[in-house]
């Protein structure tokens, strides 16, 4: 009893969090959101579903940048309506954790829409991707241009909410497990469409700057813990967590936490959990419980033909990078040959021309558990908002110092930091276009403002920017006297 009272007490008693201002972080969130319903592409016949019928459509969000969905009509529908966003569970919609909580919202009467991300089953293609270490580029470039995965996959559920509107919904919910719950999380807390979240093992919100797993919902320069962004989310929230843990900081009132200890997945206790949050928070009618499910493919099984690529997006931003040198990383160097030192950068081997006449010392950046480029270490400099290329050219800098060397040989997109460093250098096999780079580039090169004017400027410093090994040579041996 004592016990229970001084529970009462604390949560009576305990501090409110102090209000904040998050509006940057909205902004950066709804850059390319759009709010009007989309037209919908419907793919195939429906599939029969408990008490309701699904089929698999396609809509754009933002415009030219295809979303694959599936729409569950209810037998007898209501007024209520909720998305489903995925977690990393393969593949998006069709994944028992996006499905089996749709066919249960759906069998009572819930017009229900499971949204895939860019990237999952059938829209699982390069140019698409925006997860782990195949999307680097992507979400590279989406960041580059004042953007970020994160809020591309936000346009994708807004889309979802207006069409959901359109059916004449009237109570919106949104629910997903894992990545889903974030998504859920970021929707309740930025679109005042929405009436309540569930949130089925929800990862912490916001993602830290260094924390492992996909990071594709990163919020460029805002990392967590942010107790004060929790706390803006006013509308009723239901959170399932799985493991064993405090209840996060900053969580208003409307927020229910709850632990379900078990699998990281939508278990069938947290559907039976969320369906009853629905009933309270959204008028969700009461109904037996579907023992049953149907586990069906709902792709629209075609690819997103001839609609935008991630790099396809126009994005806006003035933001130009500014290079600013930091000796946060030490460059790893080898030697080789006698004379006059040039640097190699991203290159493993030069032309004979180049090692005849000249010491080659060759420049690469740590990479812990990569081949080529230190995936880590750029992650985390978008959660915290640094630009991981200042690290690299600080690192090409102290190299250049410490070897005396006289000019750069830049391989590809190293032109970017060759530039900066204050040498003379040539670029070999240049990369002027996101579309001309390769999975093996370093993704670090989507510096702000990359490709629209940074690249381009730097380029225009070099000696010689050429495909010619002879044409790069007599450049540099000009400069150099070699
Ligand atoms: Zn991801």
């Amino acid at each position: 009893m004592t016990l229970l009272f001084l529970i009462a007490c604390r949560a009576l008693f305990a501090p409110e969090p102090p209000s904040v201002d998050r509006s940057d972080a909205a902004a950066h969130l709804t850059g390319n959101f759009r709010t009007d319903a989309p037209d919908i592409v419907r793919f195939g016949g429906p599939h029969g579903a408990p008490a309701s019928s699904v089929q698999a459509v396609r809509f754009d969000a933002p415009d030219g940048f295809s979303i694959n969905a599936a729409l569950w009509t209810p037998d007898a529908p209501t007024g209520v309506g909720v998305v489903v966003a995925h977690g990393h569970y393969g593949q998006g919609k069709s994944s028992p954790e996006a499905q089996e909580i749709a066919h249960r919202l759906a069998a009572r009467g819930v017009w229900v829409i499971a949204v895939d991300s860019p990237g999952v089953e059938e829209g699982d293609r390069p140019e698409r991707q925006i997860h782990f270490a195949d999307g680097a580029h992507n979400r590279g470039f989406l960041v580059s241009g004042g953007s970020s995965a994160l809020a591309l996959q936000l346009s994708g559920i807004q889309a979802a909410v207006s069409l959901l509107e359109e059916q004449g919904v009237e109570s919106i919910g949104v629910t997903g497990a894992s990545g889903g719950a974030v998504a859920s999380f970021y929707i309740g807390w930025l679109d005042a469409r929405v009436d309540a979240v569930v949130l089925a093992a929800p990862p912490p919100i916001p993602r830290e700057a260094a924390a492992s797993g996909c990071p594709c919902d990163h919020i460029p320069g805002h990392p967590g813990p942010d107790p004060g962004m929790l706390a803006q989310l006013t509308i009723p929230s239901l959170w399932m967590a799985d493991v064993k843990g405090p209840r996060p900081d900053g969580l208003s009132g409307a927020a229910d936490f709850r632990i379900f200890e078990g699998p990281h997945s939508y278990t069938e206790s947290m559907q039976r959990a969320a369906l009853e949050f629905f009933e309270v928070h959204l008028g969700v009618p009461g109904g037996p419980w579907v023992k049953s499910v149907p586990l069906l493919n709902l792709s629209t099984g075609t690819d997103p033909g001839t609609t935008r690529s991630v790099m396809g997006l126009p994005l806006q931003t003035d933001a130009q990078w500014t290079p600013a040198p930091t000796q946060e990383t030490v460059a790893q160097v080898s030697c080789e040959g006698e004379g006059k030192v040039v640097l190699a950068l991203g290159h493993s081997s030069l032309p004979t021309a180049v090692r005849d006449a000249y010491r080659v010392c060759s420049v690469s950046m740590p990479a812990p558990g990569a081949a080529t480029w230190d995936e880590s270490a750029w992650v985390e400099s978008i959660g915290r908002g640094s630009v991981r290329a200042d690290a690299v050219l600080g690192a090409v800098m102290a190299a250049a110092k410490r070897h005396d060397a006289v000019a750069i040989w830049a391989h590809r997109v190293w032109a970017l930091v060759a530039g900066p460093s204050g040498l003379p250098f040539v670029v070999h096999d240049p990369v002027r276009d996101s579309s001309r780079l390769q999975p093996s580039d370093p993704a670090w090169v989507h510096v702000p403002g990359a490709w629209t004017g940074v690249i381009d400027r730097e380029l225009n410093q070099a000696l010689a920017v050429s495909d010619d090994v002879d044409l790069l040579v007599a450049a540099l041996n000009n400069a150099s006297g070699g």
